[in-house]
């Protein structure tokens, strides 16, 4: 099949069903799409219809609504298309209902105490704006999880709330400017994932990774990333079929990934798709990690996603590049070429570092979990203080705005500010802040906070509602302005006065940023349970009820649910390591300390004169480790032991960060000491050295 064949092979889009359904079907379907609205029941059936003969024609057997629970994985309930007819046999049957809605059984997923359990089902409904796909012999149709008082239960819900308030809020600014034409402004990403690929037999011999995705465990191996050689270097030829297979399946599910270079350390790679809608992009992006991990397997790999797989190596992020364009195909923070639509670009960019300054906390929260608090402020990772980077020559235009003074473009002409004399917004001269967390890459913002591992909903869900919400004041002001130009400008002006503490153009991985941060009164929020109080806060509640993306209860939920999972995760970590050291660590480097000594005592029958101070010495140290190494995981279990069950989730998430992982850390150090020090076959599991060196 020829790539033009490939693409999209498995997925019943737009132009499936323009092929297939009955014209004034495939228009109305084709509206509701386009313009966001619900479908009607007699559509419905028609398209269900005609998806499962294309779905059975491509092989398909089971169909399943398939949703993004709390849990941050996908979910399946697969269903046959087979329904049996009275007096025995079947029929292939999928009707209009079975497509639009789905109920599932939903206790066993996370709601926070949304759900009391004698209300214990969910139900999914086909989300028409991101197409059916086929998956091994089942139809997957992406839908949104709900309770049966409405309450998202998911992460697609919300992010669909979102997009419309962000859509709602632009299209009247941009009614301002005269745009009368646009329908729909929709937020757009493309989100850069980035990756480790381990040999899968080393992969098996850690019950860390196994269990918990990275390794609890491992000494400083002796060439680790000093040499920066790994970064786009040549590709090794089983790494680069691995490649290979997950672009063509991806291409068949219509997600237009590539997957290229490698990234600075050992072992690291990226796949990067070409940008979409921010709902698809992130059901796309659950595919891709979903067919990662399944394609490396089949070649003999491990696909690490975990955001910090390796202590002293880079961690791995997702960046999330987000803009937003209307359906009659105008990005919007496309700096223009003339000075009105520059007008108009400033207040969206105005409006986005409002949004980010106002609203730090919530795009921290965004990116919190156990995983990425790990690579958050590490290694070459963004801190994990909130701040934008726009580049030197558009930070010069909002300086010169701000102290209304003329601004020198780089061709020396000098222009008055105003409004209606807007400099000439160079384009592509943004150099490249790779320190940012935030920064404006020439027509979009790069988020570089959101983990390898994660969801990028809610990501996208804070930054669609907070710049709705922007967007929302500036309407209300601008809408009320005899003078639109004056009014632009005043708020344009305003904006950067208030918010400039947001910008920063220098190392964000420096001492002296945190310093100086610190000073402008931007939030340092280093762990989860650190960042999670914020989400309660009243004006954060309000800021989700006022653009209608959460309820105050869904909220809440939320909340609880993220900070129970930290426990979780914690507690895995917590006994895996326990049963590495107790079962796997002690017991060899017992055996290594008897062997030395039976080295010794042989040594010594054999010539009595000689000097055994090397074995004396390395027996003492061996047995002085193990002394640490059996204190500490006796600690450990005391920390875990120590959890207080019926406190609230957030003390618990307290006593896990500040105990728990802090027993981890000091058992980590003494075992690693031990691992550098034992004979390497003796060792019970590869090392740092084995594991970050592919053949
Ligand atoms: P790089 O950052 O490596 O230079 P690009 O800037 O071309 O690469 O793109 C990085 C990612 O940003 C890609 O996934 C790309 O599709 C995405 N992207 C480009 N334009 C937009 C946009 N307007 N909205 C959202 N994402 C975009
Ligand atoms: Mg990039």
């Amino acid at each position: 099949m020829s790539l033009q064949e490939t693409f999209g092979s498995l997925v019943f889009n737009d132009a499936v069903m323009r092929q297939r359904l009955p014209k004034e079907t495939y228009q109305v379907l084709h509206r509701t799409i386009a313009e966001g609205r619900t479908l009607n029941a007699d559509v419905a059936s028609v398209v269900a219809n005609t998806m499962k003969d294309w779905a059975m024609e491509k092989g398909a057997t089971h169909y399943t609504h398939w949703f993004q629970p709390m849990t941050g994985v996908t979910a399946e309930k697969h269903d046959s298309f087979l329904s049996p007819i009275e007096g025995g046999g079947a029929i292939m049957e999928f009707s209009g209902k079975e497509l639009v809605r789905g109920e599932s059984d939903a206790s066993s997923f996370p709601s926070g105490g949304l759900r009391s359990t004698f209300e214990a089902r969910g139900y999914t409904a086909w989300d028409p704006t991101s197409y059916a796909f086929i998956k091994g012999d089942t139809l997957c149709i992406p839908t949104a999880f709900c309770g049966y008082g409405g309450q998202a239960l998911d992460k697609k819900t919300p992010l669909l709330r979102s997009m419309q308030a962000l859509s709602h809020q632009a299209k009247r600014i941009l009614r301002l400017f005269g745009h009368h034409d646009v329908k729909k402004v929709t937020a757009t990403v493309g989100p850069e994932q980035e990756y480790f690929l381990i040999d899968r037999e080393l992969y098996d011999q850690r019950k860390d990774l196994i269990y918990t995705g990275r390794t609890l465990l491992g000494a400083r191996p002796p060439k680790g990333q000093e040499l920066d050689d790994h970064y786009f270097g040549n590709l090794k030829p089983r790494v680069a079929a691995f490649m290979r297979e997950v672009d063509e399946e991806l291409w068949k599910l219509g997600v237009s990934a590539k997957t290229e270079h490698n990234e600075a350390a050992p072992c690291q790679h990226e796949l990067a798709p070409i940008f979409t809608t921010a709902n698809l992009a992130t059901d796309h992006n659950q595919l891709t990690m979903e067919t990662m991990r399944r394609v490396a397997a089949k070649h003999g790999f491990a696909c690490l996603l975990h955001e910090k797989p390796f202590a002293g190596v880079n961690g791995s992020g997702k960046h999330n590049n987000w803009s937003m364009s209307t359906d009659t195909g105008m990005n919007l923070l496309e700096p223009g070429e003339t000075p009105a639509e520059n007008a108009q670009f400033l207040l969206f960019l105005v409006a986005v570092i409002k949004a980010v300054d106002l609203h730090q906390d919530l795009l921290r929260i965004s990116v919190a979990s156990a995983g990425n608090d790990h690579r958050l402020g590490a290694h070459e990772a963004p801190p994990a203080i909130v701040s934008i980077f726009l580049g030197d020559e558009l930070q010069q235009i909002l300086d010169a705005l701000e102290h209304h003074n003329a601004y020198v473009a780089g061709e020396k002409t000098t222009m008055n500010i105003g409004v209606k004399t807007l400099p000439r917004i160079p384009k592509d001269t943004t150099d490249r802040n790779r320190t940012s967390p935030l920064a404006f890459t020439g027509n979009k913002f790069e988020f570089r906070m959101p983990g390898s591992a994660m969801s990028i909903s809610e990501a996208n869900v804070v930054l669609n509602t907070a710049v709705a919400d922007v967007l929302a004041d500036f309407a209300d002001e601008l809408e009320k302005a005899d003078d639109l130009r004056a009014a632009v400008e005043q708020i344009v002006v305003d904006t950067i006065t208030r918010h400039k503490r947001i910008l920063f153009s220098g190392n964000s991985y420096s001492k002296e940023w945190k310093q100086e941060a610190e000073k402008r009164g931007l939030l340092n929020l280093p762990s989860t349970p650190d960042a999670l109080p914020y989400l309660i806060l009243p004006r954060n509640i309000a800021l989700f009820e006022r653009q209608r993306v959460y309820t105050g209860e869904e909220i809440h939920s939320r909340y609880e649910i993220q900070l129970e999972n930290y426990c979780k995760i914690l507690l895995i970590e917590g006994h895996t390591m326990l049963d590495m050291v107790n079962q796997e660590i002690i017991p060899a480097v017992m055996a290594y300390a008897k062997k030395v000594a039976d080295s010794a005592l042989a040594k010594r029958a054999f010539l009595p004169d000689l000097d055994l101070s090397c074995e004396e010495r390395l027996v003492r140290r061996l047995n002085e480790l193990l002394l640490g190494i059996s204190e500490k995981a006796r600690a450990l279990e005391d920390s875990m032991n120590a959890l207080p069950r019926d406190e609230k989730p957030l003390i618990r998430a307290r006593h896990c960060r500040d105990q728990i992982f802090q027993a981890m850390e000091s058992l980590r150090k003494l075992a690693d000491q031990a691992e550098m020090i034992t004979e390497e076959s003796i060792w019970p599991f590869p090392g740092y050295g084995k594991l970050l060196t592919t053949k």
